[in-house]
């Protein structure tokens, strides 16, 4: 029963899950191609340090963060493993990439000029990744611009270049425009030496791009993130084939229950009324621990096995549902599922997430600090 503050609210992950979902995404992939697990943003949420530990033990390649302040975290946890910075690197961040040992992702001269110059100072080479824009229009140089940024790296003293990557931009909806993205990234490619590319970690693909990868592709790594945590972006054949299971439910609980009459308004702004007399719950859980307010009105929680609609608007601690339909007597305690699984009825984050008018990705990095990881 609650009595701990993570006992009104939590997002229960399933590390085991976790473990058998990349098994399953590495046994789709020939065997050569390196697994570079994407972890930013707290590990999509799902916490940093225990995700990183259990892709480790289940032997991840390498990592990907968003930053050089999220690599120096990973790094807490992983010595001596490949750590790549996939964001831009500010000014006056350059010497984290030198004393985390992280790869640096490069777009353009500038970049170049000041890695070299944190190389120099500490006097030791630094890793990196040519980035090139095949059509995504963020970082990267652009594809037909590339050569001339990949002959400069390949000269440096300082830089050392291990890998070339591009990021697909419409991998889950448009695989016309993927397929150019890659063919402008193998265009490139084949412009390299042969034994220079062999000593390359050459990656495009997203958890959506990983449909197209193909065995005698110079591909040699994939980047994924969604997928590992159990969502399809895109449910095509391949992917709908590995049967990924979600590595995270997130829970609230019943603080209270009463009968109101016909007509009565429902939280801020009276925009629901009941329309027969009718049993509520208020829930322990609102917008301040992830339930997107876009969702008020039309999201569902699951409480005892049943699907039961939230009315009125999300308020910040509290959500207010109907359980009129549940026959057993609902209490104060009771569990609320908002994502997860409670007998044969399932919200996925897809779900949520499309009552909360945003994207999954969104939904793991709304669950705010009030709400508790726990591990399982
Ligand atoms: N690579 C880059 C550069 C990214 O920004 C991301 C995520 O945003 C990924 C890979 C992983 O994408 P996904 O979560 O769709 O697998």
């Amino acid at each position: 029963m609650p009595g701990n503050p993570q006992d009104r609210v939590w997002a229960a992950i399933d590390l085991a899950a976790l473990e058998r979902n990349l098994g399953r995404i590495r046994s789709a992939l020939p065997p050569h191609v390196r697994y570079v697990a994407v972890v930013k943003a707290d590990a999509y949420g799902h916490g940093l340090y225990q995700t990183v530990a259990r892709l480790m033990q289940c032997h991840a390649d390498a990592f990907a963060v968003a930053n050089v302040f999220e690599g120096a975290e990973v790094r807490e946890v992983g010595a001596g493993w490949p750590i790549l910075v996939l964001g831009a690197v500010l000014p006056g961040e350059e010497d984290h990439l030198v004393n985390y040992d992280l790869i640096a992702t490069v777009s353009g001269e500038e970049e170049v000029k000041r890695f070299e110059k944190a190389a120099r100072r500490a006097g030791q080479a630094l890793r990196v990744h040519l980035k090139i824009d095949t059509g995504m229009g963020r970082l990267g140089v652009w594809h037909s611009d590339a050569e001339a940024l990949f002959k400069r790296l390949e000269k440096s003293k300082h830089l050392v270049l291990e890998g070339i990557f591009t990021h697909f931009s419409s991998a889950d909806s448009d695989l016309d425009y993927t397929r150019t993205q890659r063919d402008r990234l193998l265009r490139f490619i084949k412009k390299i030496p042969v034994e220079t590319q062999r000593d390359l970690l050459v990656h495009a693909d997203n958890s959506a791009g990983l449909e197209s990868f193909t065995k005698d592709s110079p591909l040699n790594a994939v980047r994924v993130g969604l997928l590992q945590f159990g969502l399809l972006p895109y449910p095509t054949s391949l992917l709908s084939r590995l049967a990924v299971e979600p590595v995270l439910s997130f829970s609230t609980r019943v603080g209270l229950t009463k009968e109101l009459p016909s007509g009565t308004p429902i939280s801020y702004g009276q925009t629901y009324r009941l329309k027969q007399r009718s049993r509520i719950a208020v829930l322990t859980a609102g917008y301040g621990d992830g339930i997107p307010t876009a969702s008020s009105n039309k999201a569902e929680v699951l409480i005892m096995g049943k699907r039961c609609p939230v009315l009125g608007r999300i308020t910040m601690d509290q959500t207010v549902v109907d359980v009129t339909h549940i026959e057993h007597p609902v209490s104060p305690g009771d569990i609320a599922t908002l994502i997860g699984r409670q007998g044969r009825e399932e919200i996925t984050v897809t779900e949520f997430s499309e009552w909360g008018n945003c994207i999954p990705w969104e939904t793991f990095c709304s669950l705010t600090k009030r709400v508790p990881r726990v591990y399982q």
